[in-house]
């Protein structure tokens, strides 16, 4: 008999290549949404949809809105939660969907009895939301710092994830939990949204960013992210959590990337700011920024941001296709999708 797996939210950028790679695994996989299932054609077009998926609606806010969605599953991968960076109201449009939303799916799944095992995708973002130069961060971390005033978004995983683990430990369900943790996400999106990580190369390329910045992202890509989830579901040894990370790459040499690429011909930032001028020039201008971004400026301005994936690799033998691959196939579908217009250099 095949495994049935829950996928919340799996009309987004991370669940859609989760829900993807299930199938061609050859599961059955239930996939929650918000809204009318039906305008959901990039999933239910999937090679094995229309044998082996199924979207029923679910909401975060709502008591009791997984019961069905769970219901008879063997696994639960919940990924749903507001991933945004720049929000009016931190608590109600992040703080309270990715809280109380873990806590409801956790609480179907305990009604439901036949779960094995729940995976929750936190993120790098409850590691640490700090760069710090010569510190490699490893699952033993825990971001401490952030709160709704700072990194709300960030603040917001903590929370969510803190409160999965409480869960396991005071109501010892029949089903345990493993986390991932992903880092910067890029590569191809299965469904027209722009999320918000790509969303920073786009920036990168149409002016948003005018000088070249000391900062690092620590890359993975989303169908390794998919296929890390997978991993962390079948292996019946994983435990705990896994940071979920490729390498790091500066803004500096993404530019550089782009440029050699044959993208010379996009509003790549030219002036190297921290070269001409230090990082002090950075975090003044940080502060003209809309605030999280503002905060992660100032955070992460001429700091190291490097990620022990070793845990990943070693109990679930993840392997990472190349950062750059991932950069430049991101690039070329913000080309496919509209939302970086071509140009010829
Ligand atoms: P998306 O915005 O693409 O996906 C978020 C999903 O959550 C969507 O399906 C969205 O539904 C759903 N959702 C949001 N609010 C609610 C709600 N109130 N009720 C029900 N569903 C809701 O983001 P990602 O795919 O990037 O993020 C998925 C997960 O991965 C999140 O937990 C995020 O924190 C985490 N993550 C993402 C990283 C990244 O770089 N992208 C890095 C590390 C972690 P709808 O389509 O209707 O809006």
């Amino acid at each position: 008999m095949v495994d049935t797996v829950c996928v919340t939210g799996a009309s987004g950028y991370i669940a859609a290549h989760i829900v993807k790679d299930l199938l061609e695994q050859g599961y059955e996989v239930r996939g929650t949404v918000r809204s009318n299932p039906e305008k959901y054609d990039y999933l239910t077009s999937l090679p094995g949809a229309n044998e082996r998926l199924t979207l029923v609606e679910g909401e975060l806010l709502t008591e009791g809105s997984y019961d069905e969605a769970v219901s008879g599953c063997d696994y639960v991968i919940h990924v749903a939660s507001p991933y945004r960076i720049n929000v009016k109201d931190p608590q109600t449009d992040l703080v309270d969907p990715a809280l109380k939303g873990t806590l409801n799916v956790l609480r179907s799944c305990q009604k439901a009895g036949s779960i094995k095992r729940v995976v929750l995708t936190s993120s790098g973002a409850a590691i640490t939301d700090e760069a710090e130069t010569g510190k490699l961060f490893s699952e033993d971390d825990w971001n401490e710092k952030s709160t709704l005033q700072r990194n709300p978004y960030s603040y917001s995983k903590v929370k969510a994830e803190k409160a999965a683990w409480d869960f396991i430990e005071k109501e010892k369900p029949s089903f345990d939990l493993v986390v991932i943790n992903p880092t910067f996400v890029t590569g191809p999106s299965l469904g027209p949204g722009l999320n918000s990580s790509p969303t920073i190369l786009r920036d990168m390329m149409v002016g948003g960013y005018p000088a070249i910045m000391s900062f690092e992202f620590s890359f993975v890509d989303v169908r390794d992210v998919a296929v890390a989830h997978r991993l962390a579901m079948e292996n019946k040894k994983a435990s705990g959590r896994y940071i979920c990370a490729n390498e790091t790459r500066s803004v500096r040499q993404i530019v550089e990337l782009l440029k050699a690429e044959g993208y010379s011909g996009y509003k790549l930032p030219v002036l190297d700011l921290t070269s001409k001028f230090g990082n002090r020039l950075v975090w003044l201008l940080s502060f003209a920024q809309p605030r999280d971004t503002g905060t992660f400026m100032r955070l992460a301005v001429g700091k190291e941001s490097r990620y022990d994936n070793s845990k990943i690799k070693r109990d679930l033998g993840m392997e990472f296709l190349s950062v750059e691959q991932s950069i430049l196939e991101t690039v070329e579908d913000l080309l496919k999708w509209g939302h970086l217009d071509r140009r010829t250099t």
